[in-house]
């Protein structure tokens, strides 16, 4: 059993901060802001496709939640939600990191190297794509 199920099982401790039947929140043991929480499905699942959607549009009005209650504790200027997907997931079961943000405050993507193609045709590749799996 990994440590995310571990938690929501109580069988791993963690410093709990929200909890519904979909989802559970808690904070992250490797902060970058004070006040950085994960907010974690109940499914043992690596990616978004696989997770219900009852589930997800938990997540999302959990992560209005924190967002609001970071705001009014910290001041914050903003916040960032991160998942990292399939083999980039670790523990292999999705978490969404939810945490704070201040101008300059030094933290951004770094982008890989190499040339990529913002065009009309990655465009429109997309968009038949997802018309295709509606
Ligand atoms: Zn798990």
């Amino acid at each position: 059993m990994c440590e995310f199920c571990r938690i929501i099982d109580r069988e791993a401790s963690a410093r709990i901060v929200y909890e519904s039947e979909n989802v559970i929140a808690f904070l992250d043991i490797e902060p970058i802001h004070e006040g950085h929480v994960l907010i974690v499905p109940k499914v043992h699942e690596a990616s978004i496709d696989k997770i219900p959607e009852v589930m997800l549009l938990d997540v999302i009005q959990t992560a209005q939640k924190v967002v609001n209650a970071l705001r009014e504790l910290y001041g914050t200027d903003g916040y960032s939600i991160m998942q990292n997907g399939g083999r980039f997931c670790d523990f292999g079961h999705a978490h969404f990191h939810v945490f704070p943000r201040y101008e300059n405050d030094g933290f951004g993507f770094i982008y890989p190297e190499g040339e990529k193609e913002c065009s009309d045709a990655v465009a429109e590749k997309l968009r038949k794509k997802l018309m295709e799996n509606k």
